[in-house]
């Protein structure tokens, strides 16, 4: 199998090659067709699988195009550096597409976020914590959210995030394609995992 056999966009495929990906890595041969028929996801990888283009390159062919002013995917993230992380794989896959995303955290003042959020975006990546805050101030517009990611989720659990992520969950439209992936298959895992995804198909590397 190869990233051509995935009906990817040449936008697509053209970044592929361009980061040197030869072949799709077990959890993304795995992911890929599930996440594109619409399916919800429990994924349990490790970093270094390459389970974020297993979930981004989906999502971006999703996205397709810059369109609207708010967000129609949205990936949660448990630190800044894995934010940071992941949007810097949406800048590399995502390059050939018009595509617009930004990535919010903590630790620095909102002023910038919240002017990258008015200018319109695709797809946006955060932490719990001040992705709920700006929402709650009115900064950002959930209500066009069609995917949910959950990536790291048991760090998640860990770090304390679950009621930001239920919170969360509360506001966000019904209809949506959720995603989950995490390391390990904790209790509290399971716990969100019954919470948040609907009839989830499983895939493990
Ligand atoms: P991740 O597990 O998502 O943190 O990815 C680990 C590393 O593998 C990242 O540096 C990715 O850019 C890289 N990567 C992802 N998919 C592939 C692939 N199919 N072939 C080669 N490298 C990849």
């Amino acid at each position: 199998t190869t990233f051509e056999d995935f009906k990817l966009n040449k936008q697509l495929l053209n970044a592929i090659e361009e980061a040197g990906y030869e072949k799709p890595t077990p959890i993304q041969l795995q992911s890929i067709p599930l996440i594109t028929a619409g399916h919800d996801i429990m994924g349990i990888a490790q970093t270094g699988t390459g389970k974020t283009a297993a979930y981004l390159l989906p999502i971006l062919m999703k996205v397709k195009y810059a369109q609207g002013l708010h967000p129609r995917a949205l990936i949660l993230a448990p630190t800044r550096e894995l934010a940071m992380q992941i949007e810097e794989n949406i800048g590399l896959l995502g390059k050939y597409t018009d595509i617009r995303f930004t990535a919010i955290y903590g630790g620095l003042g909102p002023k910038t976020q919240i002017e990258n959020i008015q200018k319109g975006l695709d797809i946006i990546v955060a932490t719990p914590k001040r992705l709920l805050e700006l929402y709650l101030r009115g900064e950002l517009v959930l209500k066009e959210l069609k995917t949910l990611v959950l990536d790291e989720a048991d760090k998640m659990m860990d770090m304390g995030f679950m009621p930001q992520i239920r919170q969360l969950l509360e506001v966000l439209p019904r209809k949506r394609q959720n995603l989950l992936f995490s390391a390990t298959m904790h209790e509290k895992v399971v716990v969100l995992s019954e919470e948040f995804l609907e009839f989830p198909m499983r895939v493990e590397v």
